[in-house]
């Protein structure tokens, strides 16, 4: 019925920054490794985002004076994911971000640009120019002896006599066929952000955001591991980023944090309706809710001239460029222009305004720019400025359990043997929300874990 493909030491399910980091890395210690890629390029969402991976205690942090550390990341993370995610694996990342970031280095990651975002209390998001990675990255496993076969979607995971699992199924343009390693299987085909069927069963009003992420991520791997009785970790934390104007498109990655530059974010009553300063995907949550899904950004000149160009997230420039952002010499003119109620809008400025004066306290218990950190500016200086945005699916970050070694676990925690899963397909990791960086971060760095272990492990044990 199938081709049957042996003499690998282990399988690799998804060419994202996690699979690409495991195989690499596993070629590295002189495993033979065979790669399969759904689709017919590699990279996944990884490719499509901004680029940013956390880690604290790098060099570029110390030139700039960044007094940050391993336990202000922790104590983060732990804030962020509301002590509800795992923390061996938070300790596991912490112990071995500083290796997987001068790993990046060693591979064609460069990291000019450090930002604070969300979750951070520190600038700890360092930014690389991700395509550039990627290609590196899958350039360097294929130059290395690696297999990496796009267009090949594994459908099935199998175990043998033993319950250990050291096969893989997959569909191929030539037919189906059957990969077999030694050492084990490693899931890192992403989430599932582009499947409306497990959207609905996990996290239903999320339908309503901007569907985006790769286009392969539909939850092959997290089903495949459901299917053999895996746990799940974070499943009803799922949520959207907000920021995304509405005709965002799979071209390129529009999404701007201006609150987190000084920006208000009011619905088209001109009602401000939650604290910006809070997790961008808590806010994607509270934007589902106004009408329309959509929050305007609104700003003034003083915010408007913290746009840094070429940064995502932050460009502002780049978007009022391409005619997504409004402007006016009035704030009613900008309510007119932008499709916002102009008295609602000018009273909550009024009493935005009047509460960083000192005068009545904030509407919405807001006292900083982003997560505690920075000061409140008033929208006083015109030329005003709105960005309508809405709440883009990006990612689920949820998914299998796994041990600190990336092992998967089954719904009692015990391993089920040959199985390892890393990146967004994983869950435990975030608990109730995402800190700006950890994506990109866990995956490479339980793609490396994942690795190493393969290759001290005995494949005859
Ligand atoms: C717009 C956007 C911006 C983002 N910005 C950031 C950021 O700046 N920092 C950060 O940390 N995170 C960010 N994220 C999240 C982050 O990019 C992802 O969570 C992360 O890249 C996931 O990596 P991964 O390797 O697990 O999955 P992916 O990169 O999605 O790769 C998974 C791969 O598996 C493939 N696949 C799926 N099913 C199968 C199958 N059955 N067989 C074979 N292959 C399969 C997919 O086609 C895909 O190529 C962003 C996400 C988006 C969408």
């Amino acid at each position: 019925m199938t081709d049957d493909r042996t003499g690998y030491d282990v399988i690799v399910l998804g060419a994202g920054i996690a699979g690409l980091t495991a195989a690499l890395s596993a070629v590295e210690h002189g495993l033979s490794v065979v790669l399969l890629e759904k689709t017919s390029a590699v990279g996944g969402s990884s490719v499509m985002s901004g680029g940013f991976f956390a880690f604290s205690g790098t060099d570029e942090q110390r030139a700039q004076g960044v007094g940050d550390s391993a336990n202000a990341f922790l104590a983060d993370l732990r804030e962020v994911g509301a002590y509800r995610n795992d923390p061996a694996l938070l300790r596991q990342y912490l112990d071995n971000q500083r290796d997987t970031y001068r790993w990046l280095k060693g591979h064609g990651a460069r990291f000019p640009v450090i930002e604070i975002s969300s979750g951070q209390s520190f600038a700890r998001s360092h930014h690389t120019p991700i395509r550039t990675l990627i290609s590196e990255l899958a350039d360097r496993f294929t130059a290395a002896g690696g297999t990496l076969l796009l267009e090949h979607r594994a459908t099935e995971l199998v175990r043998d006599e033993h319950g250990r699992v050291g096969a893989v199924i997959a569909e191929t343009p030539l037919g189906p066929a059957r990969f077999a390693a030694r050492r084990g299987v490693v899931i890192a085909s992403g989430g599932f952000s582009r499947s409306e069927e497990l959207l609905s069963v996990f996290a239903p009003e999320q339908l309503a955001a901007i569907p985006y992420g790769g286009l392969g991520n539909t939850g092959d791997g997290f089903r495949m591991a459901w299917r053999l009785g895996a746990g799940m970790a974070d499943m009803s934390a799922v949520c959207g980023t907000y920021g995304s104007h509405p005709d965002t498109g799979i071209e390129f990655h529009e999404l701007l944090t201006a609150y987190y530059l000084g920006a208000i974010i009011v619905n088209n009553a001109g009602r401000r309706f939650v604290d910006e300063s809070i997790s961008y995907k808590s806010l994607g949550a509270a934007c589902l809710a106004q009408p329309e899904g959509l929050g305007f950004q609104v700003f003034d000149a003083v915010v408007r001239a913290r746009s840094h160009p070429g940064v995502p997230l932050n460009d502002i420039d780049m978007l009022e460029e391409i005619g997504h952002v409004y402007r006016a010499g009035t704030l009613e003119e900008l309510a007119d222009l932008a499709g916002i109620d102009p008295a609602g809008l000018v009273s909550t400025v009024e009493r935005y305004n009047s509460a960083i004066a000192g005068g009545d306290p904030d509407d919405q218990g807001r006292s900083a720019l982003v997560n505690g950190v920075g000061e409140l500016v008033p929208v006083a200086e015109p030329p005003f400025y709105a960005y309508p945005a809405k709440t883009l699916m990006t990612t689920t970050y949820c998914g299998v359990t796994i041990d600190p070694y990336g092992r998967v676990l089954d719904v009692d925690g015990e391993v089920i043997p040959g199985l390892s899963a890393i990146g967004e397909v994983t869950g435990g990791f975030h608990g109730a929300a995402y800190m700006t960086g950890t994506s990109l971060g866990k995956g490479a760095v339980f793609g490396r874990i994942v690795a190493a272990r393969l290759a001290a492990e005995d494949p005859a044990a």
